[in-house]
């Protein structure tokens, strides 16, 4: 394999000039107003090397790729009971879809669909305030990432909660199945703004370490899950972190990855890598366009699919 920093630097020099970058999310004007030529990429090896190219220490909204550090969070607090809540199978429909809840008695199909993931906030809310809960999260990333500087987006979370309708239907509507312990507002309140949490490609490969590397946080050789659990969670990030496209996501790339509508992607390579690619056209999909496209090239320069045999 050549040198990694150098595959680095020959992609992002590619997706600078790559011609179709899709469409920048425009729901919310802080989303709409991103630069679509923005490109960044981090590895991060389970050697401990980290290396950056393009726009890779530039912070973006990481949007959905908060609900695998969400899910993380509300199975520390309840365990496997969550389960009984939330589904683990693949939706095969769009993100904010709101018609398998009904034939499935609003038990949402994953945790990384938005239904699933108002569930597992409103596991984390728990008996907490939305500010303690919202607190806890930006904590938590911050340690996994070893960055205090890791922020949340205040103007993104007013938009979101501005234009929240279809979410808030979904959370309610969970409700009404008994699905849903606190009011709708106060556990979109933490999911709006754990959604616009602001990370750098760097900080993002940094907090995904811990999946890498069997659930122990590289800084301090702790735990942060069990072996099982970490497995479990990039099981779920292969299966169903892009959504009704996360099909062609395993075949094209091969990697757990969890995408956010900002068009970042987080992907893990357990006992390899932790890597986070951000542009924000995305696809019809509302998965990152050209940050797809990177990883493909990435798993064709160093063999890094989980499916390929040279990584074991
Ligand atoms: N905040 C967005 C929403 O709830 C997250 C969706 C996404 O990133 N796919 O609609």
């Amino acid at each position: 394999m050549a040198d990694l920093a150098a595959i680095i630097d020959d992609i992002a020099a590619e997706m600078a000039d790559a011609p179709d970058r899709g469409t920048v999310a425009s729901y919310i004007p802080p989303l709409a107003a991103v630069d679509p030529r923005r490109f960044g990429i981090a590895v991060v090896t389970a050697d401990g090397r980290e290396c950056i190219a393009g726009d890779g220490d530039m912070a973006f909204s990481i949007q959905s790729v908060s609900k695998v550090f969400a899910l993380t969070l509300a199975l520390g607090a309840v365990g496997d009971q969550l389960w009984r809540r939330v589904g683990v199978e693949p939706s095969g429909s769009a993100f904010n879809s709101v018609v398998q809840l009904e034939s499935e008695h609003g038990i949402p199909r994953n945790p990384f669909i938005n239904a699933g993931a108002i569930v597992v906030t409103d596991i984390l809310l728990g008996h907490h305030e939305p500010r303690e809960a919202i607190g806890e999260m930006l904590r938590f990333v911050r340690m996994l990432a070893g960055d205090d500087a890791i922020y949340i987006d205040e103007a993104v979370a007013r938009a979101e909660q501005d234009t929240g309708f279809r979410n808030m239907a979904l959370a309610n509507y969970m409700r009404s199945f008994g699905n849903l312990d606190q009011a709708a507002e106060r556990v979109l309140g933490v999911y709006f703004h754990h959604c616009a949490l602001a990370m750098s490609c760097r900080q993002l490969a940094r907090a995904g370490r811990f999946l890498m590397a069997g659930g122990r946080n590289p800084d301090t050789g702790h735990n942060i899950v069990s072996a099982r659990r970490a497995r479990r969670i990039n099981a779920l990030m292969l299966t169903c972190g892009h959504y009704d496209g996360s099909g062609e996501f395993a075949f094209r790339v091969g990697m757990a990855g969890k995408s956010g509508v900002g068009g970042g992607i987080l992907a893990v390579v357990p006992g390899i890598a932790s890597i986070a690619v951000w542009s924000p056209g995305l696809n019809e999909r509302g998965n990152s366009q050209l940050g797809t496209l990177a990883l493909e090239r990435l798993v064709q320069r160093t063999g890094w699919s989980i499916f390929d045999p040279r990584v074991f």
